[in-house]
């Protein structure tokens, strides 16, 4: 799966997403994850990339053509026309993302994600190449690019070879409708607490019935709303 980012920051991109699974997936071939800089396509000769709103207001707002010619930069690399793309916006206005998002996106060969900055993007821009606005929380951030991150890392980790093994995915929070059960490791007790008789028993089938239960106990207790939400999608 092939990522490129159109933002004004990518070290910072390629700095968050460089390290890890994520950096291992992109050095093995799995991911590929490009960031282009939109200054770069500035015809300006300060390379400016911001102006003033239309009818006044605070800050600035990214400009509309060099967005295009980078975008334009970035379609006319890719080798294989055919292959489905999917060009997102990060945005606070957006839809919110969530792991049902994260699965939609990795069914694609090719997403490219545009991260804006100070006071936003230019509408037209937005009107033209996006095919949607995806929002990582309501709250507002100074730029896209720790949200690009967000929705990259998510997506990365369902794409067939960046986890050793899909049952990681699998029966994770969320993915499965429940938050995860508790999980220890050694040492067996630690200042005072001991790890669960049932976790070294080596009985699979009571091992797997008490993580069912305490998933959906610790689901009922701290998240209800997920119980809710996969209920009514049943
Ligand atoms: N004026 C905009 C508004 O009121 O919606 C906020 C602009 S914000 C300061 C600058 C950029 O950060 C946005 O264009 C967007 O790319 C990104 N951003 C901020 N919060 C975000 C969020 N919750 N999810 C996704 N992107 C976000």
């Amino acid at each position: 799966m092939r990522f490129d980012i159109m933002t004004l920051f990518p070290e910072l991109v390629k700095t968050v997403l460089g390290e890890s699974i994520i950096g291992r997936a992109q050095k093995n071939g799995f991911v590929e994850i490009n960031c282009y800089n939109i200054r770069d396509f500035s015809k300006d000769k300060h390379r400016r990339v911001d102006d003033t709103p239309y009818g006044g207001g605070k800050g600035m707002l990214m400009m509309a053509p060099p967005i295009y010619d980078c975008f334009e930069h970035i379609m006319a690399q890719k080798a294989d026309k055919e292959k489905s793309t999917r060009v997102v916006f990060m945005s606070p206005s957006g839809s919110l993302f969530n792991q049902k998002k994260a699965e939609e996106l990795a069914k694609y060969d090719h997403i490219v994600v545009l991260c804006g900055h100070y006071e936003g993007v230019d509408r037209r821009i937005i009107d033209e190449i996006v095919d949607e606005e995806i929002s990582i929380g309501d709250y507002v951030l100074t730029g896209g690019e720790i949200p690009a991150c967000i929705l990259i890392d998510c997506v990365s980790r369902l794409v067939d070879g960046v986890l050793s093994d899909p049952e990681c995915y699998e029966n994770e929070s969320i993915s499965s409708g429940y938050i995860e059960y508790p999980q220890y490791t050694r040492p067996y007790e630690f200042h005072g607490v001991k790890v669960p008789d049932v976790l070294i028993s080596g009985h699979h089938g009571n091992i797997d019935k008490w993580r069912k239960e305490q998933s959906k106990m610790l689901t009922e207790e701290k998240r209800p709303d997920i119980l809710e939400k996969y209920k009514k999608e049943e």
